[in-house]
Formats: C-alpha cells, structure tokens, sequence
C-alpha cells in the first residue's frame, strides 16, 4: 500500500462533497475499491433546493439526488447508506456497524447540521432545516401553520420565508443584526428587506429573542426588547455547527486545516472536503471553511485530481462563490470579502443602480455581491478571476 501510488479509497460522508469526490476520483482514472458510508439512509442529494423549490413545491424531493442507483452501480462505488463512522483517523474508519474499514485513502466530508442553541434546544416543535426529510416536512407544516416565525434572517432563514409566503403563511422574520442577510451587509441586507417587504414577510431586525416556548399547537416567543410573539409554528434558522464527534482531534472548532488541494495538515493520505474543512487559499493566505455548495462541489474535483496526481487548474482558480434566491431575485456573493478596505454599490455604465455591492482591496475589486444581472456576473467572475491571479501566492497574515 502506499499514498502516492493509492489502491483503496474510504469516503465518509455521502453529501455533495463526499459523493462528488468518489464519483471525480473514479472519472479521473482510480480503478481500486471505493467505498463511501453516509449516515442518512438516502441515495446523495442536494441541499440548496430544500430551502427553495422543495419547500415551495415547485419540485419533487426525488429531482434533488445527485446520483441513483444505476450511476452508483456502473461506477463501481460501494455506496454504504445508513452507517456512520464513529472514529475516524488516517487510515481507516470504524463504523456504526461495528465494523472496521480501511483505505490507503481516507476523505472526510462530514458536513454541517443546523444549528441548535440553547434558547430553542429541548423544543422538539421548533423546526430546522438540513436534510430532505425536515424539507418534506416543513413544507407540510406551512401548508398546515396560518402562521410561522422565522427566527434568524440569514440565507436559509430568509428563504424560508419566501417560501412560507408562496404557502400563503403569515410569516415574521426576527433577526438580531440590523439586516437581513449579514454578512453581505446593510445595504445588500436593505434591497433584500425590501423585497420581502413587497411579499407581505415581516422584518423584525436588531431584535435578538431572549426566550422560546414551543408546542405543536403553538409558540410564544418573547423578544429582548419585551415583546412577545405567537404563531403557529417556529423555524430556527440559526447556521450550522460542523459534524466533527467522530473525528477526535482532526477537527477544530473552526473545521479540519487543509492545503490547497484537500491534503489534511500533517496527515498524508487524508483528505477532507465540504463545509467540514477549511482550505488554505492561496489568493488571501488564509485558511477558510466555507459553507457554499460550489466550494464543496470544486473542492471535490479538485481533491478527487489530487489523489489520482492530477491538477484540477479551472476548478483551482474560480472564486469563491455563493448564492442565494430571494423574492424575485437571484443574489450571487463571488471572490473574497474579508481582503476589502473598502465597499460601496459599483457604478456601471448602463447598469441599473444597486445592481452590483463591491469590495476592494486599493484599486483591486475583491469581491462583489450582484443582484441578478446575469450578464453582469459574467463579466465580474472574469475580473475576479484575474484578481485571484494578481492575489496569487499572497502572504496576508493567516487569520
Ligand atoms: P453535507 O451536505 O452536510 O453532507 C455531509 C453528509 O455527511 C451528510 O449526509 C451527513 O449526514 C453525513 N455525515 C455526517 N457525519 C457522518 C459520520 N460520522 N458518518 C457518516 N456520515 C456522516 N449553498 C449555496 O452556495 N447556495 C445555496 O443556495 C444554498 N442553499 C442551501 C440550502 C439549505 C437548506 C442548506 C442546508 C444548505 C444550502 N447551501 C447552499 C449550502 C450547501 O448545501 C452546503 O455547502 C453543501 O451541502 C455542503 O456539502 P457537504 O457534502 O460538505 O456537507
């Protein structure tokens, strides 16, 4: 057995990073065993799509798999559905099973599960939203609910919303930063408001909740600021905590440190891909975990062309890279952010207004937040792209 020259590979994981890594490694020419356990009892699937047309109903829940059986088979992929590791180091996993499995290889793509703090913890009714079954279900529910609270206004939260209104619910967003959205800030976070504003979704923002009571025929909760509130139903749309219990001391609290192309630091042969790792980037000089569907998604070509010694360069250089559908409108999030020392919406000759939110670093632009416009986001991947080239082997202090 040897990692340069690999003959088995273990995946643990079977989300979109986990299942793509595989599917790349065999595409890319590995021709030894491989095997890929996924604790959920599902054929892959998809999980943008949940918070969207899922919930909604614009699309069945079995549209959203990556795979079936017949891709599954042909691929040769041991697909092991319903086992989870409960230890996993360098070499190998043990299972659920009782089992023990090892690789010359090992890739670990355990993802994120929402999040539960303690103020919603032991409150069965309140709802979150990762896997297919809690879409399902909640769809189920709005049809159900007159009423539904949303607490938090991030990505997921305000997507829900949307698609609470499409079930014709009353639906109230409380959100503890001053806007919607965070992360892209309160002028993105503002147009945004607006629109669910034109919906009919109530914004409640810079309103933290000090307390929840739940039941399945009810909820009160009560806002720091004194108010109470009551609905049918509460989705707690909170982020997501990495799935780190069985992987001892690889993990830290901010993900599994990797190098550019997945290789987990100081564990050759080990690799992790997805919304559990963070990558060194080599274009800010940082290590960042990333909760985008496309960084999982390239992050797995990419590892996938490293194990079999290959370079995955049109995957290596796409920027970072997120979206978002919100009412009537696409919001796409490209490039780096945190490198900016300024930000302000972009003026575009013969582009509407508050199209395009921009972050620049001196005269580079870093990142940019474009609202719809596809043409528009076309044009700024290019340019990000060549910034990511001048970036390149930048020495910005590790973060
Ligand atoms: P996951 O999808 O979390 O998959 C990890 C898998 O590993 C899971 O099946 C998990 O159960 C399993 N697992 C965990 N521990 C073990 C273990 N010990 N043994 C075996 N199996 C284990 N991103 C965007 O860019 N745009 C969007 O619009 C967008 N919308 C989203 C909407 C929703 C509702 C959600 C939940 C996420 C959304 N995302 C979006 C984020 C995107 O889906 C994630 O970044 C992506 O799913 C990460 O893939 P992953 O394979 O790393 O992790």
């Amino acid at each position: 057995m040897s990692q340069a020259d690999p003959r088995s590979m273990l995946v643990v994981g079977a989300g979109v990073a986990g299942w793509r890594t595989a599917k790349e490694t065999r595409k890319a020419g590995f021709d030894g065993p491989i095997t890929v356990i996924g604790d959920e009892d599902e054929i892959p699937y998809d999980r943008p799509p949940l918070s969207k047309q899922v919930l909604t109903g614009e699309r069945e829940p079995d549209s959203v798999r990556l795979t079936d059986d017949e891709e599954i088979g042909s691929l040769g992929i041991d697909l092991r559905r319903g086992v989870s590791a409960t230890s996993v180091t360098a070499d190998g996993v043990e299972t659920s099973d009782g089992e023990r499995l090892m690789a010359d290889v090992v890739v670990i793509a355990t993802g994120a599960r929402a999040a539960v703090p303690p103020i919603v913890a032991d409150q069965p009714a309140v709802r979150t939203l990762r896997g297919l079954g809690d879409s399902v279900g909640l769809a189920g529910d709005l049809d159900r609910a007159g009423s539904v609270l949303v607490l938090g206004g991030g990505f997921i939260g305000a997507e829900v919303a949307a698609a609470a209104r499409a079930h014709g619910t009353d639906v109230t967003i409380v959100e503890a930063m001053p806007s919607l959205l965070g992360p892209l800030g309160p002028e993105v976070g503002g147009v945004v408001q607006g629109l669910h504003h034109d919906i009919g979704v109530h914004v409640l923002t810079g309103t933290p909740v000090s307390a929840v009571d739940a039941h399945d025929d009810g909820a009160e909760v009560e806002l720091a600021d004194g108010r109470v509130l009551s609905a049918d139903l509460v989705v707690a749309g909170f982020g997501a905590r990495i799935n780190s219990e069985a992987l001892g001391d690889l993990a830290g609290p901010d993900g599994i440190r990797c190098d550019d192309h997945g290789r987990v630091e100081g564990h050759p042969g080990l690799f992790a891909v997805g919304d559990v790792s963070a990558w060194h980037d080599p274009r800010s000089g940082r290590h960042v975990r990333r909760e985008h569907w496309s960084s999982a998604s390239d992050q797995a070509a990419i590892a996938a062309h490293a194990i079999v010694g290959l370079e995955a360069t049109r995957f290596l250089e796409s920027p970072p890279y997120f979206w978002t559908d919100q009412p009537g409108l696409k919001v796409q999030l490209l490039g780096w952010p945190e490198l900016a020392d300024r930000e302000g919406w972009l003026e575009i000759e013969d582009v509407d207004p508050k199209s395009a939110y921009g972050w620049h670093h001196g005269d580079d632009l870093v990142a940019a937040a474009i609202l719809g416009k596809p043409r528009l986001f076309v044009k700024l991947r290019k340019e990000l792209i060549a910034t990511g080239h001048r970036l390149g082997g930048s020495t910005v202090d590790d973060a």
